[in-house]
């Protein structure tokens, strides 16, 4: 398979006809790595010497070890691999390799896939542009001085660039959507519940979800598949079957009833943002779909409930990196001071942010005012969107005000670099599934990403309905000349 933009379907196809091996597509997938990424910066780790290793033992199989047999994947480098280094994309873990693998990882070994290295990120997931990394900025494939997004924006642009044909992210606020929408790409945040989080380096832990990107609404499906479904290590995986969704998607969906949250677009967006969402709407329309305007009236305080309660999570969940167990530890002459020299050195600037603004809103005196306010508001989101979907199946905006963004243009102003999650906060604060599609580009030649949300456990809805725009376009036949 010469063609780096092959899809995972076709990689599988052709594995199976024998028309290619395991092999052949790790080898390429490595060449391609090994060609591009010292431009991009998409990979934190390359594990070749493993993945070719993988690839030889499923070659030697007479049966296909499962849907996914022989295609080369890459993981966040916040998803636990035992044995491989596994840093959230900081450098308090620099040297840290886990005991035992993600519940993702498990389930991409049993499906067939072949892990073929780790991609850079904002440090535990904080962040938009993959700027906060410890290991330098990831760049966008499309424009080599622009930002991929993030915080999985090492996998985005790994997906974008034809390094793989498939990658995991996590998403908390829309650390998959958007930089899927600035790669030109797609990205699935799933169903709060549907993936196990087991192994994952944990960010706001009511947050959190682990999800597909591809370069095919079928692909990221095809992912998707593979790793969700109930698993007893992570209380919050719910205990309910998988629908499988890859097949589905290559069914007519039915005709969706499609609502806008107008009041939503008011200011901040970028007028090409603004003219490719309309143009979507009407390719929706075109399809059979009626759209109509819904009203999330709580919607405009998702930025500002999403910045206390993930900080607040944020604050607990990274309290364990003191330096005893694992990570970094700086010697000092007392225990107090071993914590303070290890967290201060191997934190970055971002991180202690949030730390501090966690802390502060869950300290006393302030925790009713910011927390508990955060929370109740947060209550109010989810209502909103109950009420929309009993007149609408899928709610339909920009997943980001803007295309990427140049490197180093908002790393200086953190409340811009917040203020641009604007549409990708409410569905996770709900914990509703959503999906970003390539949908156009600006006139400088940057891609564009059309989001749906649904209802819980929509999910095959939202790929269905994705699936749909993406037959009657051809923005996913589009790649990036690097
Ligand atoms: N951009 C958001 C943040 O900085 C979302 C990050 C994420 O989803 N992990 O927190």
């Amino acid at each position: 398979m010469r063609d780096p933009f092959a899809s995972a379907a076709a990689i599988r196809d052709a594995i199976r006809r024998k028309d290619l091996t395991s092999r052949d597509a790790v080898e390429a997938s490595l060449a391609r790595i090994g060609a591009v990424d010292a431009r991009l910066n998409a990979f934190r780790v390359v594990a070749r010497e493993a993945a070719l290793a993988r690839a030889d033992e499923l070659d030697r199989r007479d049966e296909p070890a499962g849907p996914l047999h022989g295609v080369p994947v890459a993981l966040k480098d916040n998803l636990s691999t035992r044995g491989i280094a596994t840093t959230a994309g900081s450098k308090i873990l620099e040297n840290y390799r886990p005991i035992y693998d993600a519940t993702v990882v498990d389930r991409l070994e049993q499906a067939g896939a072949v892990i073929v290295g780790k991609t850079t990120c904002d440090a535990f997931a904080m962040g938009s542009s993959t700027e906060n990394s410890g290991y330098g900025p990831t760049r966008n494939p499309w424009n080599l001085d622009r930002v991929p997004g993030g915080s999985s924006g090492g996998s985005a642009a790994a997906v974008a660039g034809g390094l793989v044909a498939l990658a995991l992210g996590s998403d908390t606020g829309g650390s998959i959507r958007q930089p899927a929408a600035l790669c030109g790409i797609v990205g699935l945040k799933p169903t709060y519940g549907a993936v196990s989080r087991y192994g994952l380096l944990a960010f706001a832990s009511s947050l959190d979800q682990i999800g597909p990107f591809g370069r095919t609404v079928e692909d990221a499906a095809l992912l998707f598949d593979a790793i969700a479904g109930h698993d007893p290590r992570d209380a919050t995986s719910a205990p309910r079957p998988h629908e499988a969704t890859a097949a589905a998607v290559r069914e007519p969906a039915a005709a969706l009833r499609v609502g806008v949250p107008r009041h939503l677009f008011e200011e901040g967006v970028d007028a090409p943002v603004l003219a490719a969402f309309e143009a979507s709407l009407e390719t929706l329309r075109s399809l059979g779909a009626t759209i109509e305007t819904v009203e999330l009236p709580h919607s405009p305080l998702g930025v500002a409930v999403y910045y206390l309660v993930a900080t607040a999570e944020a604050s607990a969940n990274l309290a364990r990196y003191d330096g005893v167990r694992y990570g970094c530890r700086r010697p000092a002459t007392s225990l107090e001071a071993m914590y303070e020299a290890s967290r201060s050195t191997g934190f970055g600037a971002e991180v202690k942010r949030r730390i501090m603004l966690g802390t502060y809103v869950l300290s006393a005196g302030y925790r009713d005012a910011y927390y508990l306010k955060a929370q109740q508001v947060r209550t109010l989101i989810r209502r909103d969107f109950d009420r929309a979907f009993e007149k609408v199946d899928v709610i339909a905006t920009p997943t980001s005000p803007t295309a990427a963004f140049p490197i180093g243009a908002r790393v200086d102003d953190p409340l811009s670099m917040y203020l641009a999650d604007i549409f990708t906060v409410p569905a996770p604060l709900a914990g509703l599934p959503a999906i970003s599609v390539p949908c156009g580009f600006t006139p400088e030649d940057l891609p564009l990403g059309l989001q749906f949300v649904s209802r819980p456990w929509a999910d095959r809805l939202l790929l269905q309905a994705a699936a749909a725009y993406e037959r009657a376009t051809a923005w996913h036949e589009r790649h990036p000349a690097i």
